[in-house]
């Protein structure tokens, strides 16, 4: 499989892509620059600026967007323009980074210190109701988080461990149970990161200064290896006419241009498969 660059390099540190099928166009995260990118595949990116950091970005079922910003939830119109916010870290010491919504519809974002703190990170779950719980502690860097094909399990970094963790899902809660390992990476191909479920099952895994994304069968077995020529690979997701595009992101931090002069852009591969479906928030 070739992962081909979609045009120049649209991100600082590229995140959290998510296939808009409303409008039948890519979004990804500029996370540190707090804008949401648009690509349609035609014209120049589209930049939406939502708030200090943008760091998560999904459908909400009514229309519109729900966002995970530097500190807390955010709903936002059409237009990404941001309409209401829900604080939930108290402090500057930490930042949301990464997650996404379950098959019920609730939107799951977790998070990072600043000065990556072991333990110092957490998971919270932003409900229909728009309550917020807190479904995991001490993490360091909460990564991916997607759910299989019928519900029932979670997929879930917490990137320094070098695993891919999984859990049992309450579907009437949404609480999770069992953690276990899924997947271990081996530390030459890089850290887990963002992730992606596809139709059969199969799990993909962008992994953070590995240049590649690796997908694992439902059992766990490394079954595809993909390169780019970027090592921070940051997250990927499914998308594309007929949903079976992979778009990988990519991160220029601490990357010179001399050294990997597409990093930053987003890539796309064709996978081969479909991806699952991608869940809305419902709140
Ligand atoms: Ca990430």
């Amino acid at each position: 499989m070739r992962a081909e660059p979609i045009g120049a390099p649209c991100t600082f540190h590229g995140e959290g892509p998510f296939w808009d099928d409303v409008r039948r166009s890519l979004l990804v995260v500029d996370m540190l620059a707090g804008d949401v990118v648009r690509l349609d595949g035609t014209g120049a990116p589209v930049r939406s600026h939502v708030g200090d950091v943008a760091a998560v970005v999904r459908a909400r079922a009514e229309g519109g967007y729900v966002l995970a910003l530097e500190r807390g939830f955010a709903l936002a119109d059409e237009d990404l323009s941001v309409t209401d916010q829900i604080t939930v870290l108290g402090d500057a010491s930490a930042r949301m980074n990464d997650g996404g919504c379950d098959p019920q519809g609730r939107f799951y974002c977790g998070t990072m210190a600043y000065d990556v703190a072991p333990g110092a990170g957490s998971l919270y779950r932003l409900d229909t109701d728009r309550t917020v719980t807190t479904v995991l502690d001490g993490v360091t860097i909460s990564n991916g988080l997607q759910w299989s094909v019928d519900g029932s399990l979670a997929y879930y970094n917490d990137t320094p461990t070098g695993r891919v963790d999984v859990f049992d899902v309450d579907p009437g809660t949404g609480a999770f149970s069992g953690r276990r390992p899924f997947a271990v990476v081996p530390d030459d191909a890089g850290k887990p990161d963002g992730m992606a479920v596809d139709a059969e099952g199969g799990i993909w895994i962008a992994l953070w200064e590995g240049g590649r994304v690796h997908r694992y069968d439902a059992d766990g077995a490394l079954t595809e290896v993909v390169e780019l020529p970027v090592s921070r690979t940051t997250a990927c997701t499914f998308g594309g006419p007929d949903g079976r595009t992979l778009f990988v992101t990519s991160s220029r931090i601490g990357v010179t241009e001399a050294a990997e002069p597409l990093a930053g852009a987003v890539f796309a591969i064709d996978a081969g498969v479909a991806g699952a479906v991608q869940h809305a928030y419902a709140g």
